[in-house]
């Protein structure tokens, strides 16, 4: 059972209803714990628990869900927390997995989803999408006008593009597309203090430090992410699959830079380890060592077509085995499955999760071993697969399943081996997130990355930005 409190005052309610309409303030249980948490299974552990206990278990639950329809009505709710110093808790989709949208005690958990308006400049082949609308619709739309945003990350249908703005997100075609900050052209933010700032949208700007960079990956400490103007492309005319099986993981690594370092782009680049080549391609029934490489091709059919013959003829002289279209089809059609790694969480003793860092080219075997080895030394098991890729280096997902005794000591195994392993990655020379952000889960080891300098400037910002420290506390080391 969940121990209930309301820890926001009655006279901070008041002004929120006043201000903002009542049905857009809610105190009702469902709605604080619903919107408590995203999927970091430290936040997922905990909230079992306290569902599956017969005792009063405190939580930490915000004191109201705000969900405000207009610009106007984000400025309001923060002038009225910067006013009265309650924390904001930025929340889209609730995807993300390193705790980046924990309630804070009491604090006014604002969601964006309300903020879910569309427009398209069909001429410069832009996207002003409001911050909630979740990705899955906003691609629909984009299809229904013969356009495409090309970012699929595997949360498409659960996160939202504020959500990606501000966690600096990736998708399975980042190879080809990019990611979200190559998308972004423009944005419109509300500061802490209810400021509204508006970046120019324009595809390129030399006009000092680029103001928009400021928010992707900010995480919810500086602002709220209410609108983004996004390029796009027309719908790909054609899409080829292939795939290649290597030896040894170094011969695919090897392989997948020489296609890149070449020019040529495929769409999705997925090279699996052997662990995971023989676990999600089991019924394939590939030679035991052996280490799978997804691709697809997509784009206008000249385009697409050239860049497969290219890969096609680097994966065949680095002694690659053609192994047709068939397994790159398995990937595509379970592409959005994750509930495997749900199941394990759900279970008593037992967590899963992804571990995802980047490096260049030449550190990145050495950053693959040292990660595998901090978990197996550790009692868990892992696979891995590098999926985005760069003519410096590639971005590595470490899918990592640990169990323990009970939860709690699940839950203690679990931040050990996350520490372990992305400590071993620092060491590696590798860099701790490549997309999934740092929120509370991974805060303490980011000075590590930036160092002092680095550090002092993030703060320096955050104290500019936010004086009174009401911005998702705690996220990215800063406050809290
Ligand atoms: C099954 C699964 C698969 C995933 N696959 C991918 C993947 O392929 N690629 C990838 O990059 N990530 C992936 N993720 C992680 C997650 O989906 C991304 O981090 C996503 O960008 C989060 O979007 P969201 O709308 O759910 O944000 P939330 O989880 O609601 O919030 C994430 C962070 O952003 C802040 N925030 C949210 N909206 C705003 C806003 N409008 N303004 C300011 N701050 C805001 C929150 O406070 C929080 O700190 C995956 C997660 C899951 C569970």
């Amino acid at each position: 059972m969940i121990a209930v409190e309301s820890d926001i005052a009655p006279s901070t309610l008041a002004e929120l209803e006043n201000s903002i309409g009542a049905e857009n303030v809610s105190t009702n249980l469902a709605d604080r714990l619903a919107n408590s948490r995203g999927v970091w299974p430290v936040e997922l552990k905990a909230i079992r628990r306290a569902l599956t206990s017969d005792e009063d278990v405190d939580v930490a639950l915000p004191g109201c869900v705000v969900s405000p329809t207009t610009t106007d009505q984000v400025s309001a709710i923060l002038r009225i927390a910067h006013e009265r110093n309650v924390s904001i808790v930025p929340f889209g989709g609730g995807s993300g997995i390193v705790g980046g949208t924990s309630a804070v005690r009491g604090c006014i958990s604002l969601d964006t989803k309300r903020l879910n308006e569309l427009r398209v400049d069909p001429i410069s082949m832009v996207a002003h999408a409001q911050a909630g609308i979740f990705g899955a619709d906003l691609e629909r739309q984009l299809n229904d006008a013969g356009l495409s945003l090309g970012h699929f990350p595997q949360s498409l249908h659960s996160s939202t593009v504020g959500g990606w703005v501000a966690t600096r997100a990736s998708g399975t075609f980042s190879t080809l597309r990019g990611s979200i900050e190559d998308m972004v052209i423009g944005l419109e933010v509300v500061l802490p203090r209810g400021d509204v700032l508006q970046t120019r949208t324009s595809p390129r700007s030399a006009t000092g430090p680029n103001l928009a960079e400021f928010f992707l990956g900010s995480e919810g400490t500086l602002g709220v992410v209410t609108e983004v103007a996004l390029s796009l492309q027309p719908v790909p005319e054609r899409q080829i699959w292939a795939s290649f099986v290597f030896p040894t993981f170094q011969v695919g690594l090897d392989s997948i830079r020489a296609i890149v370092q070449s020019g040529a782009r495929p769409g999705v680049v997925r090279l699996y380890d052997p662990g995971e080549t023989a676990h999600k391609f089991a019924d394939l029934d590939f030679m035991a060592g052996a280490c799978l490489l997804v691709l697809v091709y997509e784009g206008a059919v000249e385009l697409a077509s050239a860049n497969a013959e290219i890969s096609r003829r680097i994966c065949l002289a680095a002694g690659g085995v053609d192994s047709g279209s068939a397994p790159a089809q398995h990937w595509w059609q379970s592409r959005f499955d994750t509930s495997g790694m749900v199941r394990t969480i759900c279970a008593s003793g037992q967590i899963s999760d992804a571990i995802e860092v980047a490096s260049l080219w030449k550190d990145l075997l050495t950053v693959y071993e040292s990660m595998m080895e901090s978990v197996t030394q550790n009692g868990g098991r892992a696979f891995s697969h590098v999926s985005h890729v760069y003519p410096a280096g590639g971005g590595l997902y470490v899918i990592f399943t640990v169990e323990d005794e009970d939860d709690d000591r699940v839950v203690s195994t679990y931040q050990h081996i996350v520490d372990s392993m992305l400590r071993a990655c620092l060491a590696a020379g590798g860099s701790i997130s490549h997309h999934h952000g740092i929120g509370r889960g991974k805060s303490h080891l980011l000075p590590f990355e930036h160092v002092e300098a680095g550090m002092a400037i993030l703060q320096a910002v955050k104290r500019a930005v936010d004086p009174h420290g009401i911005m998702n506390p705690g996220v990215l080391g800063l406050g809290g």
